[in-house]
């Protein structure tokens, strides 16, 4: 779906889609949608704003990213409101300079508007966390063998073990 700013003028865009895995494109070979990505919301033309868009709504997909760690695949929940800012993209609006860093999630669009998609995969890789783990106490991959350390413990020895406590171990 197609956010026109011409048609916001007019009246405000709701909306209620569900999009399948493979139809949004998120730029990251790690990163997958895993089961339908359901989001109904609203656009609407800021008020006394040069053709900003607000687009507010909620948002719910299964997605899934390969572990940091251990490079099994990390299942990532994502439920949560939203709201998105885009600008037009034009010099007598000041572009990005003008954008404070305690703004809210401030985008740009070009030409007549934004396209919904788009609104979405950025509402998703806002909401993933930074760090991407299969779980909190994901022990990740040996150094020294290669094995994943959740499935079995390998009795490898870092090259970086601390040399003082080898030393007390010494005295024993
Ligand atoms: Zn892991
Ligand atoms: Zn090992």
């Amino acid at each position: 779906m197609f956010i026109d700013v011409r048609e916001l003028e007019l009246r405000p865009a709701e909306f209620t889609v569900e999009i399948p895995p493979g139809e949004i494109d998120y730029l990251d070979a790690k990163l997958r949608q895993n089961g339908p990505l359901k989001a109904a919301g609203k656009a609407e033309l800021v008020l006394g704003s040069l053709e900003e868009i607000r687009v507010s709504g909620h948002i719910s997909v299964q997605m899934e990213a390969d572990c940091d760690r251990c490079l099994e695949p990390a299942a990532l929940p994502v439920e949560s409101d939203f709201v998105l800012y885009y600008r037009p993209v034009a010099e007598d609006y000041g572009g990005e300079a003008e954008v404070g860093s305690d703004e809210a999630e401030m985008g740009f669009y070009e030409g007549d508007g934004v396209e919904l998609n788009d609104v979405l995969r950025e509402q998703i890789l806002l909401a993933l966390p930074m760090q991407r783990v299969c779980q909190e106490s994901c022990k990740g991959i040996c150094p020294v063998c290669g094995q994943n350390r959740n499935l079995k413990d390998c009795d490898c020895h870092a090259e970086t073990s601390d040399d003082r406590w080898a030393a007390l171990k010494m005295l024993k």
